[in-house]
């Protein structure tokens, strides 16, 4: 049996295996002209445990024309998802005047729900200005 490649985080899927959507990243693969991808890069998801700690998981960020997606990267455990928020429910991006230790990585994507998404990433105003195309 053959396997199928993700068109977006390039998962490996044994052919019949699946629903016709990607295991890892959940997107149609019946369809690779529906969802595109519109950047990439490695980056840092960085979730708060509470007011005081905070642990950062090394991953890729994938903003596709419907979705911002971040997959855990890891080598013994394979690709896995930690967020895909579509587009139509993200509200704005914030760039925080930045400290020391963040080197001027850090954005925030906030979502229509409060929800907000901590992200180091290189090229943080070049992101900023894709998301924002994206959902205008
Ligand atoms: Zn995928």
């Amino acid at each position: 049996m053959g396997k199928i490649k993700c068109h977006i985080c390039s998962y490996k899927e044994k052919s019949g295996a699946g629903s016709g959507s990607c295991a890892s990243c959940g997107t149609d693969l019946t369809n690779t002209q529906a969802e595109t991808i519109q950047k990439f890069t490695m980056g840092q998801y960085i979730k708060a445990k509470n007011a005081f700690f905070s642990s950062n998981t090394n991953g890729f960020l994938y903003l596709t024309n419907q979705r911002l997606i971040f997959l855990l990267a890891s080598l013994a455990k394979g690709s896995k998802l930690v967020f895909s928020i579509p587009i139509n429910q993200i509200q704005s991006v914030e760039l925080p005047k930045f400290s020391v230790s963040q080197l001027g990585k850090l954005i925030i994507v906030h979502t229509d729900d409060g929800a907000s998404f901590s992200l180091e990433i290189p090229k943080r105003e070049e992101w900023k200005t894709a998301i924002e195309s994206v959902i205008s």
